[in-house]
């Protein structure tokens, strides 16, 4: 193939003809990342995939955070996207993990329409006395984040109800505490394969991928034609399927979800929903945060101001916001209910 058939084979599908190791894909590549729900009809189960790439990047790279926390974070994140996917809601959707060790936080936000966000606090030196002692990948989720929990919170505005799940650290991952979570509390029988990993070589270096499959078993679900199986073999069956899955499949960008779900389940009468793209924005507003500058005492405000401005920087996004004395008199903030 020559230089110029680039352009005409932009389909990762279409590979016929294409040798390995040639180039098909120009870069960047165009973001992927979305939800989407699935039916395995035969076995009667819901399921949802999810991938993610450029996204990552865009929630991460404006932050320096160090491998392992950047790793916990985007856990945290794609278990936000799969558990608001099985909501309905109108709002956001917050899956906070919390605890006292190196790592103090880990926050992700998902709004009804696919916007993401995700911040993580941590202590650099505890993290690195931890890591000098330990290989990350045997550091335990409840050493990271010591007396941890994880909570989700439903914010569908001010006039409805926030409904809130907590439980409690275990385990390595954010997936094995959620887990914990369903098999304390819920009665919806769940499986889920999920994998993250940032590129270090080639092409995509510096890129993450994120990629994850749930498999929910919704006896009562109108629209999947109950099957004269019993439940638990259809259940048994593609749980099996799905831990076939592959991280490397999990997180190929060139293949597709219709392939990956048809590999694995192709018996089982797969049913595709049309998917929700998944893009980075932050809810931050100068007045936002200005009325968060209101509520601290005069003396507080005058501490905080540095050659006549005080800065604040947005932990999601990083974008710094700056007030002077004259904005905070004359913006919304000042107009709040006097609390000093
Ligand atoms: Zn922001």
């Amino acid at each position: 193939m020559n230089e110029n058939n680039e352009q005409t084979n932009q389909n990762p599908n279409d590979q016929t003809g294409v040798q390995e190791g040639e180039k098909i894909l120009s870069f960047p590549l165009p973001d992927d990342s979305h939800v989407m729900t699935f039916d395995l009809e035969r076995a009667n189960l819901r399921g949802r995939i999810i991938r993610m790439g450029r996204v990552l990047n865009d929630i991460f790279d404006p932050h320096d955070y160090p491998p392992i926390v950047a790793d916990k974070l985007a856990e945290t994140l794609t278990m936000a996207v799969l558990l608001s996917s099985m909501l309905k809601y109108d709002g956001i959707f917050i899956l906070q993990i919390q605890g006292s060790g190196p790592i103090t936080r880990l926050v992700a936000d998902v709004s009804s329409d696919g916007k993401i966000r995700a911040t993580a606090g941590y202590d650099a030196d505890a993290l690195n006395s931890l890591l000098a002692v330990k290989p990350a990948n045997e550091i335990k989720m409840n050493e990271l984040l010591q007396n941890g929990y994880l909570a989700f919170t439903v914010d569908q505005g001010s006039h409805t109800d926030r409904y809130q799940g907590i439980v409690e650290l275990r385990g390595h991952s954010v997936r094995e505490s959620i887990d914990h979570y369903f098999a304390q509390s819920e009665q919806i029988a769940t499986a889920l394969r999920l994998a993250v990993s940032k590129n270090t070589a080639g092409d995509t270096a510096g890129m993450w991928r994120a990629g994850a499959i749930m498999l929910q078993h919704v006896p009562d679900h109108a629209d999947i034609p109950q099957d004269a199986k019993p439940i638990a073999e259809n259940w048994l069956r593609a749980q099996i399927l799905l831990e076939t899955c592959r991280d490397d499949e999990l997180l190929d960008p060139k293949l597709h979800d219709e392939t990956l779900l048809y590999r694995l389940f192709h018996e089982e009468h797969v049913r595709i929903y049309p998917a929700t793209p998944l893009s980075k924005a932050c809810r931050c507003t100068t007045d936002k945060l200005r009325k968060i500058l209101s509520l601290l005492s005069d003396d507080d405000r005058t501490h905080a101001m540095v050659d006549g401005a005080i800065t604040m920087t947005c932990e999601f996004c990083n974008k710094q916001f700056s007030f002077t004395d004259v904005d905070l008199m004359t913006g919304e903030g000042a107009k709040e209910p006097d609390i000093s």
